[in-house]
C-alpha cells in the first residue's frame, strides 16, 4: 500500500452533529482523571445515563460537551467509538457505506478503493474482527 486511505486531519467535524457518542463504565475513569475531576463529578457535567450507557452530552451549538478549542478535550481517554472511526465494522464490510463516508470526512483520500481502505485496516491491526 503505497498510500493511505485515512489520515485524520483534526477537523474536528465529526465532534459535531446528533450525538449518540457513548462512554463505557470502564472509559470514565481515565476520561475524568484527564480533566481533574472525580468520576462522578465528570459524569455529572458531560453525560446522561441512559439504559446503563454514559451518553456524552452535545451542546447547544452542536457540538460534543468534550470538544475544546484545539480539538477533544480527552483526546488520549477519548471513547473506543471515536478511536475506532472509520474503521468500524459496516466500513469495512459494505463497499457502498465505505463511499457513502467518503462524503462525510475529510480524512478519506478520496480516490481510495474499498480495497485500499482494508489493506490498511489490516496493515494496523492484523486480522483481528472489530
Ligand atoms: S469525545 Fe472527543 S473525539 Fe469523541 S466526539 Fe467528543 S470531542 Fe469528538
Ligand atoms: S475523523 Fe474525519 S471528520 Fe473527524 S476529525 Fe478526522 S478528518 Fe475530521
Amino acid at each position: 500500500m503505497s498510500q493511505s486511505a485515512f489520515e485524520c486531519q483534526r477537523c474536528s467535524q465529526c465532534c459535531h452533529g446528533e450525538g449518540g457518542i457513548t462512554l463505557e463504565a470502564g472509559e470514565v475513569p481515565a476520561a475524568a482523571a484527564l480533566l481533574g475531576l472525580s468520576e462522578q463529578e465528570f459524569t455529572a457535567a458531560y453525560c446522561d445515563l441512559k439504559l446503563d450507557i454514559y451518553h456524552i452530552r452535545v451542546n447547544q451549538d452542536g457540538d460534543c460537551a468534550l470538544l475544546g478549542p484545539d480539538g477533544c478535550r480527552i483526546h488520549q481517554a477519548k471513547p473506543r467509538i471515536c478511536q475506532r472511526w472509520p474503521f468500524f465494522a459496516a466500513l469495512l464490510r459494505d463497499p457502498g457505506a465505505f463511499e457513502e463516508a467518503k462524503l462525510s470526512c475529510p480524512g478519506f483520500r478520496l480516490t481510495a478503493s474499498h480495497q485500499d481502505f482494508l489493506e490498511q485496516y489490516r496493515a494496523e491491526n492484523g486480522e483481528k474482527d472489530r
